[in-house]
């Protein structure tokens, strides 16, 4: 449903991606780990055109597009088939949830009104958050804003949601509620690419395991692969240290 193709992004000097292959089935639930720096961020930016790519594809459903030369036109069409979640939220500030849900649906989607405020009411229903339309994000936890940033994602119907470490920003104490909000779309059949540091959810919620170091795949599998019996010395490196 899902491929990338031979992605390549340095930035200046600083080689990031060296030709990344991904593919990503319906219905799967795939979780980027790594060590810091790796390019895991940069991978999904690049997938999405927040970041302009050097070289490589995607295929999403029956569109294939170049990561560098894709028109605006391409842009457009894979940013309506994916939608983001951010480290930080990115909500507006001077809009409340229920308008922070509706805009890309308005704007993005061109829905009417109406029924992209019915869409963002039933998305937030979903993330629990159905007694907080009306508040504005000064006014919510961490944990709730990013509860109302993963609504914005459902709300859009794509084909697959991007998170980008979506906890990372939380304190200990919130990280939960949002991991179980994930849990629960992951079990609705979301397809989703998930960049995170939780080895818990990647254990227990991943239908398979990337392990990205330097830039590159090391190796792929199913949780039990990664965790249980990995293949390659830097991945068991990387979790002696993390686990
Ligand atoms: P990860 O998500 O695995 O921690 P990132 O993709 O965020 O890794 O970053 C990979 C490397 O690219 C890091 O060294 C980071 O500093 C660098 N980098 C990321 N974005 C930019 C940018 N916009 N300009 C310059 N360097 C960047």
């Amino acid at each position: 449903m899902l491929e990338f193709k031979e992605v390549r992004k340095s930035f200046g000097p600083l080689e990031v991606l060296k030709g990344v292959d991904l593919t990503i089935s319906k219905g799967d639930v795939v979780v980027i780990l790594g060590p810091s720096g790796s390019g895991k961020t940069t991978l999904l930016r690049c997938l999405n055109f927040l970041e302009r790519a050097d070289a490589g594809s995607a295929r999403l459903s029956s569109l294939e597009v170049d990561l560098r030369n894709a028109t605006k036109k391409e842009v457009h069409a894979v940013r309506q088939k994916t939608a983001f979640v951010f480290q930080n939220y990115n909500l507006f500030n001077n809009k409340t949830a229920l308008e922070n849900v509706m805009e890309g649906l308005v704007t993005g989607r061109r829905i009417p009104k109406e029924a992209a405020r019915e869409k963002a009411r039933r998305a937030l229903d979903k993330v629990g958050l159905s007694d907080k339309l009306d508040a504005y994000p000064v006014q919510l936890s961490g944990g709730q804003q990013q509860r109302v940033g993963i609504a914005r994602a459902l709300a859009l119907d794509p084909e697959v949601i991007l998170f980008d470490e979506p906890t990372s920003a939380l304190d200990p104490e919130l990280v939960g509620e949002v991991l179980g909000v994930m849990r629960q779309i992951a079990a609705d059949g979301t397809t989703m690419l998930v960049v995170t540091h939780e080895m818990q959810f990647a254990k227990e919620v991943a239908s398979r395991v990337v392990f990205m170091d330097g830039g590159v795949v090391v190796e792929s599998g199913t949780p039990e692969d990664i965790f249980g019996r990995p293949k390659e010395e830097r991945t068991r490196q990387f979790l002696r240290r993390v686990l």
